[in-house]
């Protein structure tokens, strides 16, 4: 049976009924420039302080996309808008 841990990874992946061989998609890329992208980093948007692997916090991100937000040049509240509106038009159904 299965790990007792039970890491952010695993909480996205189980979210959207995918596993560990599917391609992720960069979440902003398909909202905002509707292109698919492989993700290649799970991201907290909150991260500091109010950090947790809650499935409203955890956002797939390109390699490009990933640098914005941590450089804030991508700033926690668009990614939150973002993620919010892949929670409702992802991909995956
Ligand atoms: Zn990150």
């Amino acid at each position: 049976m299965g790990t007792k841990v039970k890491n952010y990874k695993k909480v996205y992946l189980d979210h959207f009924g995918l596993n560990e061989a599917d391609d992720i998609a960069c979440e902003y890329s398909w909202i905002v420039k509707r292109v698919m992208v492989r993700a290649v980093n799970i991201h907290h948007i909150e991260h500091g302080a109010n950090k947790n692997d809650d499935i409203n916090n955890l956002m797939a991100v390109c390699y490009k996309v990933h640098q914005l937000a941590h450089s804030e040049k991508l700033n926690r509240y668009h990614l939150k808008e973002v993620h919010k509106t892949f929670l409702k038009e992802n991909p995956y159904d």
